[in-house]
């Protein structure tokens, strides 16, 4: 199933996303977390490549029970920094060989390490290299982008992150996911600007629920997002007290979608990390809205 197929246009609709475990012991424990969301049957689910902890191991494993046994459609990531041509081109067969036909195209983050590091057997530069080796090998695949409503903090400006993006969606994908974003102006402002530059495909928010107070610092070196006077007011608040911290987190995340979808955007995708408690209380808080 193509995620594309899927994408609503008259109701919300929510994906959410998980991540691979770290350790092999951790595995278990993970894919208990993962089929608990799936059970919740959200639009797709995706499953991070290395990211939020969890390592590349295990992406495909995840991702081809959620399709088979709770039949979610899932969105396997998949990252090319630091590597070579056979070994990217060998996992899109896996992929393909596991049946799953939508692929998140990443270049993957540059970590200090690879930074210091001998780039001499990369391949790859940038993540629209990847996404033409998908279509290469198979035009089929429905294959998804990430984009930043804040700028990637790597490019000088947003015209010039905005214009290798077009390039991006020129070379084959169909959908962009965002980075996550706090203030939902942001975003408003950004979808105006790639529709200027001609970029006509799905654009589908990432919304991250920030359930503990820890998170905060991490979530905004990750991303560079901003945080609104609002949002750090209830982190002052609440920070201290991990129940309330947690609500309060989730309430802002759920004013966040019901925004969205108030000016049209129906199609959401929560960074439920992992937590099927999150992942429920954002579905249940928007029993009535998602119909
Ligand atoms: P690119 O599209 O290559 O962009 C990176 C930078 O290079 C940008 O500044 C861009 O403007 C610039 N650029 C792009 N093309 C060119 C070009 N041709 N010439 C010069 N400059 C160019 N990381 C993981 O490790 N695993 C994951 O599963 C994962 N999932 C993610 C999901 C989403 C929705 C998002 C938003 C991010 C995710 N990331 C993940 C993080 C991602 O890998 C990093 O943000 C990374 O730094 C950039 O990846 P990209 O695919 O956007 O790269």
């Amino acid at each position: 199933m193509k995620l594309t197929d899927l994408f609503t246009k008259d109701r919300l609709s929510l994906s959410f996303e998980v991540f691979p475990p770290k350790t092999d012991t951790a595995f278990d424990s993970v894919k208990t977390a993962t089929e608990e969301i799936a059970k919740l049957l959200p639009s797709f689910m995706s499953v991070t490549y290395g990211a939020g902890g969890g390592t590349s191991r295990y992406t495909l494993d995840i991702a081809k029970n959620i399709k088979e046994h709770y039949h979610v459609p899932t969105l396997a990531h998949l990252t090319c920094v630091s590597s070579t041509k056979q070994t990217v081109r060998a996992k899109i067969e896996e992929i393909r060989a596991a049946g799953i036909n939508n692929i998140m195209a990443l270049r993957g983050d540059l970590t200090p390490e690879l930074e210091n590091s001998d780039r001499s057997s990369w391949d790859y530069r940038h993540a629209v290299e990847l996404v033409r080796d998908i279509k290469e090998i198979d035009p089929d695949f429905c294959v998804g982008g990430a984009c930043y409503p804040e700028i990637h903090p790597e490019s000088a400006n947003q015209a010039e992150d905005i214009r290798y993006l077009k390039e991006k969606v020129d070379a084959g994908c169909s959908f962009l996911t965002t980075q996550m974003f706090f203030d939902n102006n942001l975003l408003y402002n950004f979808l105006y600007k790639i529709r200027e530059a001609g970029i006509t495909v799905p654009i589908i928010p990432g919304i991250m629920p920030i359930t503990n107070a820890n998170q905060v610092d991490r979530a905004i070196k990750l991303s560079g997002s901003f945080m609104p006077q609002r949002f750090k007011s209830l982190v002052d608040k609440f920070g201290h007290s991990p129940a309330a911290m947690k609500q309060a987190g989730i309430a802002y995340a759920t004013d966040q979608i019901i925004d969205l979808f108030a000016n049209g955007i129906t199609n959401v995708h929560v960074y439920s990390m992992n937590k099927p408690d999150v992942a429920a209380k954002i579905q249940s808080n928007l029993s009535d809205i998602l119909g």
